[in-house]
């Protein structure tokens, strides 16, 4: 299987960060590092097979990297441990363990897998790292320079990565162009869902923000990305504007970001945050049941779907699932252009 390994923020978005904040090294040595982490993250895997392989039950194991770059790290909390007192680790307990209850208890999935593979995350990894990822077998959070970006260990951010997991062992949409935007859009909609459904907030209640809290009070920003309102989550001289089209009309066609991931995703994430409030309620049972369909169920889109693609197998999902709901599905997809 060929893992999706990219981090949470992006290699475009650092090195963006690194050319206009040239007094802070951080971003190009997250860069650097990162790169290096994911080759270690695959040889780990060959090396220690038991670390990952599936517990039975998704059980949280947590490690603590202690300022160092070598995973997996001294054992932090595991399944059934007491808090810490590590407010950094004991998150990623607790929002490990959310990842762990919605996909269980929401779409009857154990663990990311489906065979109960363990939930491993590294806290505290290396020093003013500003990123963290899903290596194929494992998380990894920075704690964050502190200057443009605070911890990693962020309740949505566990889900969107983990989320590339799931979507690696169902639809497997090829990160690339339309397909990798809508495997990118997959996790973000998976991410804000844990938020929402650990947390009981309704589609209308919830900010539909990815990454909040994610950015220092330094920077001019709400979040790194905004599901109802794509290209409104930040704007800063030290970031740049967030680059998220809301509209087809809008599509980034270039070869940045493997043809626009991070950037046209923002097109389908409208088109779920407004079908979500037009449907009402919460946002994890009828609308999220169409696009689990859709991505992961037996009929779900090939690897290598463009928008029109999917927007056709969310129509059918929505059909034999829930057929009252056509009306507003066609109009949430129509307000974006498709
Ligand atoms: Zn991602």
């Amino acid at each position: 299987m060929s893992h999706h390994i990219e981090g949470y923020i992006y290699a475009d978005l650092l090195l963006e960060l690194a050319r206009r904040n040239p007094n802070n090294l951080n971003y190009a040595l997250t860069l650097v590092e990162t790169q290096k982490l994911f080759q270690k993250g695959q040889s780990l895997v060959a090396r220690r097979p038991g670390l990952f392989a599936g517990a039975g039950n998704g059980d949280r194991k947590i490690y603590d990297a202690q300022g160092r770059q070598s995973l997996p790290g001294t054992k932090a909390r595991f399944e059934g441990d007491k808090a810490t007192g590590d407010v950094v680790v004991d998150n990623a307990y607790e929002f490990h363990g959310g990842v762990k209850d919605f996909l269980a208890q929401v779409v009857k999935r154990n663990s990311i897998d489906d065979a109960g593979m363990a939930l491993v995350g590294t806290v505290h990894y290396g020093r003013k790292y500003n990123n963290a990822f899903w290596n194929g077998s494992q998380m990894t959070y920075g704690d964050g320079d502190g200057d443009l970006f605070q911890t990693f260990v962020i309740e949505d951010v566990v889900g969107h990565e983990m989320a590339h997991g799931v979507t690696e062992h169902t639809s497997s949409l090829v990160y690339q162009g339309q397909s990798g935007a809508l495997n990118e859009h997959f996790s973000d909609v998976v991410g804000v869902l844990c938020r929402q459904y650990r947390q009981k907030l309704s589609a209308a209640d919830d900010s539909w923000l990815v990454g909040p809290g994610l950015w220092t009070k330094k920077v001019n920003g709400r979040a790194l990305r905004d599901m109802l309102n794509p290209g409104t989550a930040y704007d800063d001289p030290k970031t740049g504007k967030d680059p998220q089209p809301a509209h087809m009309k809008d599509l980034y066609t270039g070869w940045s970001d493997n043809g626009g991931v991070h950037i046209n995703s923002g097109i389908p994430n409208k088109a779920f945050a407004t079908f979500a409030r037009a449907v009402g309620g919460n946002a994890w049972e009828r609308p999220f049941e169409i696009w689990y369909a859709t991505n992961c169920g037996a009929n779900r889109v090939t690897s290598k779907a463009d928008f029109k693609a999917f927007v056709a197998k969310s129509l059918e999902n929505c059909r034999a699932l829930h057929p009252t709901l056509e009306a507003d599905l066609k109009a949430a997809w129509a307000a974006v252009g498709l």
